[in-house]
């Protein structure tokens, strides 16, 4: 008899439904992802096994979430379930005004339309897709004010999704406070492999805007996943629930963004909050324009509902602990396969360096992309690229050379299992092993906007 040496934690979670997968042959993988121009987003999602591509409005939900599905009050004005939603993120969030919208992107297009001017510069720390191009065609330039250690794939620092203070005074000094709108801050840098904000950072980033009359905008997108890293890793908040830590992060910052379909829970859903009343009276006005009535945005009311438990959910610490325990460990059983990943793991997701994977393939021949299909092809596993594709282009038509290369395992919430888990890192090192024989792609369809969703290649010979 072996003595016991560790207790293993599970999930916080039992299954009363189940969803059956399509199970695949390699042959039938390769026709599907050449009929999918190498592109992981143009696979039909009948055809993979694990899907990977997204943490984005790919959760389970819960039986309380699914109950209050069946008392959304689907009133065109007035619904009792937007106030519900309110009070939920006044409570928890400590936002004052909430406008509800459809997704992410609805809220920071309203927000970027009320808040940017042009020739406005918007400093972030790390561009996001949708984001940055709402920036953009609001007429500001976004400018990436995050920490130099996000870059580096291999720098271990705790919370490489700090905003460098010192690249932020540097561009208040060239350009004024006035041409600065806001400080877009996200909590668990989506782009930065799932890197936390430290609440230290947050707090000096706050001082120094308050001095200079600039505004933060919290993409709060996955606030609670953040608040976990500072519990576990920021000294005096190991005893701090992460609810407190969510309440006070919200603190530092005016306003937020926020895409439901991550932490909060749920397939479909955003808002957009805060605290200043002008700003608030014009984003509802706007959003009669884009989405619809300010107390509906674009939502059912049942939406809405299923929101407002998600957001109670996600601040759970049992959920959380679990939620990001299942990513660390694909990140631990990859790393035993001496497979190169972004460290420290971050909280949604690993990330392969491809380039590292790779190093055979120029960043034009589409190392990141090339991987993401050869693991597809391998197990009918569908991750996604984040590198060169979904950087897109200038505005003055010439193409981003991002530093990091890498393809996305994104980890849906109570979705997959620990066994699922062990498939996906085998896929990962089978994939590993033969790397060497793997050839690039070449683009043969440009998209004009956000590339990486239609882009078609073909493999290089
Ligand atoms: C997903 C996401 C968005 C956009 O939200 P959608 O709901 O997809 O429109 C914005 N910021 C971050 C960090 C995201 O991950």
């Amino acid at each position: 008899m072996k003595a016991i040496t560790k207790r293993s934690w599970a999930e916080p979670y039992k299954m009363k439904m189940v969803e059956l997968l399509k199970m695949t042959t390699r042959q039938q993988r390769l026709k599907a992802i050449k009929d999918a121009g190498f592109n992981t987003f143009l696979l039909n999602s009948e055809d993979v096994y694990i899907d990977l591509l997204t943490d984005s409005g790919t959760n389970s939900m819960s039986d309380r979430q699914w109950s209050a599905f069946m008392t959304g009050d689907e009133a065109y004005a007035g619904s009792k379930s937007y106030f519900i939603l309110e009070e939920t993120i006044q409570k928890y969030y400590g936002y004052k005004y909430v406008v509800p919208t459809h997704q992410g992107r609805a809220a920071e297009n309203i927000l970027s339309q009320i808040l940017i001017k042009k020739g406005d510069i918007v400093p972030g720390n790390m561009y996001f897709t949708t984001t940055r191009l709402h920036q953009e065609l609001a007429g500001g330039t976004f400018v990436d004010v995050i920490i130099d250690e996000a870059h580096d794939p291999l720098n271990e620092h705790p919370f490489k999704g700090n905003v460098d203070i010192v690249k932020l005074e540097k561009l208040v000094k060239k350009h004024g406070a006035k041409k600065i709108p806001y400080v877009c801050v996200a909590t668990n840098v989506n782009m930065a492999g799932g890197q936390p904000v430290s609440m230290a950072n947050l707090k000096e980033l706050r001082a120094f805007t308050k001095k200079h009359g600039i505004r933060i905008i919290h993409d709060m997108t996955r606030v609670a996943e953040n608040a976990y890293f500072i519990q576990q890793r920021e000294k005096g908040y190991e005893k701090k629930s992460i609810q407190q830590i969510v309440k006070e992060i919200c603190s530092y910052t005016d306003g937020a963004t926020m895409s439901a379909k991550k932490d909060a829970l749920v397939n479909i859903g955003g808002f957009m909050a805060i605290n200043d009343w002008d700003v608030f009276e014009e984003a509802r006005n706007l959003v009669v324009v884009y989405e619809g009535l300010h107390t509906y945005g674009g939502l059912a009311g049942r939406d809405m509902e299923a929101i407002a438990v998600g957001i109670v959910e996600s601040l759970d610490d049992n959920h959380q602990r679990a939620r990001v325990g299942q990513v660390l460990y694909l990140g631990q059983k990859m790393l035993e396969y001496n497979i190169p990943i972004v460290k420290p793991i971050g909280g949604h997701g690993i990330f392969v360096d491809a380039k590292a994977f790779l190093p055979q393939l120029s960043q034009d021949q589409f190392p990141a992309q090339t991987l993401a299909a050869e693991l597809y092809i391998d197990s009918g596993v569908r991750t996604m690229e984040r590198g060169i594709v979904s950087a897109g282009r200038k505005p003055n038509g010439e193409n981003y050379y991002p530093k990091l290369e890498l393809v996305r395992f994104t980890i849906p919430r109570r979705v997959y299992t620990q066994a699922h888990m062990d498939v996906i890192a085998e896929s990962a090192a089978a994939v590993y092993d033969k790397r060497k024989s793997i050839k690039g792609l070449k683009m043969v369809y440009e998209p004009k906007y956000l590339r990486f969703f239609q882009a078609r290649f073909e493999r290089l010979k």
